[in-house]
């Protein structure tokens, strides 16, 4: 009766409805599911940030509507982490652009560059966003796959000549997910250079920068020398801050890039709650007292499940950054994940949903606590 768009058509299909299904029929029997397969942290938002948002809801001129670009003094606590954090200087006024949560921002990019026709560079596995962005823009996405062998960096000698001719964005995403790979200076300098040559934007996500381990702190890809020439970056304050929920993150970078995104943005939205951004603002300016205890909590997890995994003998690179691990487990990844489930109760993510490169891998978050991820690896140990 209503059909939907062509453009709804060309989205890949909700590859974990099965799964879901699953684990609610497995959950109606009564079974104790232990769900390892969201992004999404179990941790509260830390308390002085709930505090500031409070205040700010009893101001008044924060129940209007807020401006386009974003609160100025949110743009500047912006400028200031990034100088802080990565000796990178941005301009306040034309270098940063708030967002309704990095997603938001990503999935508009392309409207305002892409053309029919146009290629996107998109990795595999990844987050799902970049492919369906991209379609709605109307390019074409080509696939850089993210393997093993090549440390789940694209093998930039791969892409074609006459693809390279014709694209218009190269989506990377390091601290990664799905496969938490960091990327390397070397590699973006690669990237720099190959944008140069080609004239197409770089678009980085580093929604994991801080959620690193080891005290090895991923960098920036506007650290490197010509950056900011070719590219933005997107930041997400959701996983640096426990913050999913309250939808805020940015974009910083090449003004013009910015000055596209918020064009299309003015059509479309109209900004992100004040008192959001007021509570966001106090997150970054006091990002070194705030972050140190978050990754100290997932790193007695990464270490606890290393321990089980290790033992398992399952195939996987110990995570540096993000709160995944991603796990050799053969072939068919959803028969896998279903049978994982239906013996004991854990929720893990077939690779494959995160693109066809991603099958023959799990994706395994340690978004839970030390005693249900125990729980769950102990079952996962009795079940194999
Ligand atoms: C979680 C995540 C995001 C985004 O989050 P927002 O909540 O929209 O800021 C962006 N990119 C990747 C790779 C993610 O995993």
């Amino acid at each position: 009766m209503f059909e939907v768009a062509h453009r709804l058509k060309e989205i890949p299909p909700y590859l974990f409805a099965e799964l879901d299904r699953l684990k609610q029929e497995i959950q109606n029997k009564g079974v104790d599911v232990i769900d390892l397969g969201v992004g999404d942290p179990d941790i509260p938002t830390p308390k002085p940030i709930i505090e500031i948002a409070k205040r700010a809801l009893e101001e008044r001129e924060n129940h209007r509507y807020p401006t386009y670009k974003g609160m100025l003094s949110f743009r500047r606590a912006v400028a200031s982490w990034y100088k802080r954090r990565f000796n990178v200087e941005l301009d306040a006024e034309t270098e940063i652009l708030t967002l309704i949560g990095s997603k938001e921002g990503i999935a508009h990019l392309p409207l305002a560059f892409v053309n029919n026709g146009d290629i996107v560079l998109v990795p595999s596995p990844a987050y799902p966003v970049y492919a369906p962005a991209t379609y709605f823009a109307g390019g074409t996405p080509y696939t850089m796959p993210l393997l093993e062998e090549n440390d789940f960096l694209p093998a930039l000698g791969d892409i074609p000549e006459d693809i390279l001719g014709k694209t218009k964005i190269m989506f990377l995403n390091y601290p990664n997910n799905p496969t938490s790979a960091c990327a390397t200076e070397d590699f973006y300098k690669d990237v720099v250079s190959l944008a140069k040559t080609h004239n197409f934007i770089v678009a980085g996500d580093n929604a994991y920068s801080e959620l690193y381990f080891d005290n090895k702190k991923p960098i920036s890809f506007l650290e490197i020398e010509g950056a900011k020439e070719v590219g933005v970056e997107f930041h997400s304050l959701s996983k640096t801050f426990n913050m999913t929920g309250w939808r805020i993150g940015f974009t910083v970078g090449n003004s013009e890039i910015i000055e596209g995104l918020g064009r299309v943005k003015t059509n479309i939205d109209s900004g992100v709650f004040q008192a959001v951004q007021e509570a966001g603002r106090e997150a970054l300016n006091h990002e070194e007292e705030i972050t140190p205890a978050i990754r100290g909590i997932y790193e007695e997890r990464r270490d606890l499940v290393d321990e089980y995994l290790k033992k398992l003998g399952f195939s996987y690179r110990k995570p540096e950054a993000t709160f995944y691990f991603w796990i050799k487990v053969g072939k068919d990844s959803t028969s896998f994940a279903k049978s994982l489930l239906e013996r004991c109760g854990v929720v893990v993510t077939p690779g494959v949903g995160f693109g066809k490169e991603g099958e023959g891998y799990i994706r395994l978050s340690i978004t839970q606590n030390k005693e249900r991820l125990k729980e769950a690896m102990e079952r996962i140990s009795y079940a194999l």
